[in-house]
């Protein structure tokens, strides 16, 4: 499918706009692609923190992801306490190990480093209870290929900046924005509108005096009068 020409010249100009207000974003490696996928599952429904001190946790109770996968459920599930929905996390995690290691005789997914992104991503969705946003997180974050996961951010900034339609679940915002996007603004767009939907285009009290994108958005409230932007999320963000 080739690429929209518009919308890909709008997904540039807010790339740049955001990036004067936010600062630049490079490309750095957030770890290893399995420490990453283990990262990723364990966020899943939970703040950064609580998901931060999970991983943590489970770093601490297991030297190696061999030790995590043979180890009984329950002590996985107690490493992983404070990140909530701990015994559906063990397993899905225990289910992971024991994938890969019966597929490639070893715990690791450096292999993929040197797949093309669709194959890679073939991979990764292969694994059990991985979806295309977790997918797109290790493609993105830990594998640097140009892979656009859509959270709750990324599908609401969009929505109103009118980047997809109206109707547009998280997982058709994923494949109308990621082919669309330069490959090379890839991480500054995603990191960006997520800063943007934390600190200025807020869920219920977008901030439009204070944002930069005011004169391309069509949701404002600078033209809408102040009346909420009605988001209504359909589908879910997914996994
Ligand atoms: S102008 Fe308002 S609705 Fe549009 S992106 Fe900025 S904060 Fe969000």
């Amino acid at each position: 499918m080739r690429p929209n020409a518009e919308l890909r010249s709008k997904i540039l100009l807010v790339t740049r706009l955001l990036e004067r207000f936010h600062g630049p974003q490079r490309w750095r490696s957030w770890g290893r692609p399995l420490d990453g996928l283990i990262e990723t599952v364990l966020s899943q429904h939970t703040s950064d923190v609580n998901s931060g001190a999970a991983f943590r946790g489970l770093k601490r109770a297991f030297a190696t992801w061999k030790a995590c996968m043979d180890a009984p459920a329950e002590r996985v599930e107690r490493a992983i306490r404070s990140g909530g929905l701990a015994r559906q996390k063990t397993r899905s995690i225990q289910a992971i190990l024991r994938f890969i290691h019966k597929d490639r005789g070893r715990l690791s997914l450096e292999f993929l480093r040197r797949r093309p992104m669709e194959r890679a991503r073939a991979y990764l969705l292969d694994l059990p209870g991985v979806g295309p946003k977790t997918a797109a997180c290790v493609l993105l974050f830990n594998l640097g290929k140009p892979a656009l996961p859509v959270d709750t951010h990324v599908h609401r900034v969009s929505w109103r900046l009118g980047l997809i339609p109206d109707d547009a679940t998280a997982e058709d915002a994923h494949k109308i924005l990621e082919p669309a996007c330069p490959p090379k603004r890839v991480y500054a767009f995603h990191i960006l509108l997520i800063r943007h939907g934390r600190q200025v285009c807020k869920a219920r009290n977008p901030r439009c005096r204070e944002c930069v994108l005011t004169d391309i958005c069509p949701s404002t409230q600078l033209r809408t009068g102040d009346r909420p932007l009605k988001f209504k999320q359909r589908g879910q963000t997914g996994v």
